[in-house]
């Protein structure tokens, strides 16, 4: 086979794409290339598990020290690609050196969307998005009494989670009328505002955010000032307001980007030899008959073995539906399915929405398009296969538990 294959990008989606090239047996050179100096990690832990304290750091890494080079993998750490050159076929990184390629995989995820208000940059507001951000988050937690989270989102509330954990007061400013609300719409981001209230945060919807006012010292956050001038005491800020992929190399060299970079449902850019994976492939789904792009763990995790499917010929595509999971206080969730631009007509319950154990499905025209299973395990599979049967549903029989999901399809 031979070649050699530049991957850039040393998170989740690139690590995976290196092992699935050997596991499918390329023995060409495989550089990786990490901007961090750490070795890919997984990141679910950094506002979960590890956050709060359960989980070992060493459980967040993908792969063990010495399985590069046990798998003849030329890790490069603490090295960015600057600039492609697609007619030569190489890259350029900081130490300006040029490293070829037949085949370029690109994964280089997403960065936190920062907040725009006078303060912003104070001591004291942070970002969670690396190992060392989690790091750092878990010390200031145990050391700042009063946390505000801006943004509802997975962040703010995972990290509005643990800070309650933690022993802080909490309060959590969400610019839309609820938290969540793009991600599952008003029926079930309601029941994660009531989690969040029962478990005391100070969760304030419909709140802009005008400015973040230092502490007398003058450099570190004292408080965080609301647009109708309520003001807000914190010693820490946690800013959770989204992430924008990095597209930054791709758009550089022409490559089809929109939303992210397009790419087939092989995972190939408008270069076919250049390929995308993880938060910023914006992939052709062929179930779903549309690009989408998915900012998910699952996606990082399972994409990649199509990208390296493609690098040595074999013809599968990428057809897993979008999948992610929250722990919040008492309430374990996974959702899988995919709702999309034209929306949905309804959500039906089957089980217990007050007592947070249920099963959710958002439906259109009678036809199941996602399921969100709440403190209710090992459904996932019969949901995906619901979705994927395109059945249209009796309403009454999705709502009865005692029906079971796999006599609905
Ligand atoms: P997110 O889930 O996209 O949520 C961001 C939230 O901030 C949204 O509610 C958004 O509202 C709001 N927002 C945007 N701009 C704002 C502003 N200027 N002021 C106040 N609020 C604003 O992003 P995230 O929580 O920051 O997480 C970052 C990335 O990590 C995402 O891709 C996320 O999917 C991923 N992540 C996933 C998980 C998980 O799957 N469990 C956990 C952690 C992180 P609008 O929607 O109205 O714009």
């Amino acid at each position: 086979m031979n070649g050699q294959v530049v991957v850039v990008g040393g998170g989740l989606a690139g690590a995976k794409t290196v092992e699935g090239l050997r596991e499918r047996g390329y023995d060409g050179r495989v550089v990786l290339f990490g901007a961090e100096t750490e070795r890919p990690y997984e990141r679910p832990p950094l506002s979960k598990g590890y956050l709060q304290g359960g989980d070992e750091r060493d459980s967040a890494f993908v792969h063990a020290a010495g399985w590069y080079a046990d798998h003849d993998v030329d890790l490069r750490l603490g090295a960015t690609v600057t600039a492609i050159d697609l007619a030569a076929h190489d890259v350029l990184d900081g130490s300006r050196t040029r490293t070829g390629w037949d085949h370029l995989v690109l994964a280089t995820g997403s960065e936190p969307r920062r907040l725009d208000v006078p303060g912003a940059g104070l001591t004291g507001v942070v970002h969670l998005r690396t190992l060392d951000d989690s790091d750092r988050l878990r010390a200031q937690l145990s050391a700042s009494p009063r946390v505000v989270v801006i943004g509802g989102g997975w962040i703010g509330l995972e990290v509005a989670a643990a800070a309650r954990a933690a022993g802080c007061t909490v309060s959590v400013l969400v610019r839309d009328p609820q938290p969540l609300l793009r991600a599952l719409g008003p029926e079930l981001a309601a029941m994660f505002a009531d989690l969040h209230r029962e478990n005391g945060v100070d969760l304030r919807t419909r709140t802009e955010v005008s400015e973040i006012v230092a502490a007398g010292d003058g450099t570190r956050v004292g408080a965080v000032e609301l647009a109708d001038g309520t003001l807000i005491d914190a010693d820490l800020v946690v800013v959770g307001i989204g992430a924008a992929p990095r597209v930054d190399l791709a758009r550089s060299v022409g490559l089809h980007v929109e939303d992210g970079v397009v790419v087939d449902a092989h995972l190939r850019s408008s270069h076919p030899h250049v390929l995308a994976v993880g938060d910023i492939a914006r992939a052709q789904h062929p179930f779903l008959g549309t690009h989408v792009r998915v900012e998910h763990w699952a996606n990082a995790l399972n994409q990649p073995s199509t990208a390296a499917a493609t690098v040595v010929g074999a013809d599968e595509p990428y057809d897993r539906l979008p999948y992610f999971f929250t722990d919040q206080f008492d309430l374990g969730m996974e959702y899988v399915g995919y709702v999309g631009s034209h929306g949905y007509d309804e959500v039906v319950v089957r089980g217990d929405l007050q007592n947070r154990e249920l099963v959710a499905f958002w439906r259109r025209d009678g036809r199941v398009l996602a399921g969100m299973n709440v403190n209710v395990w090992d459904v996932v599979d019969d949901v995906q296969a619901l979705i994927r049967s395109r059945a249209v549903v009796d309403h009454d029989r999705l709502a009865d538990p005692d029906v079971p999901l796999a006599d609905l399809v």
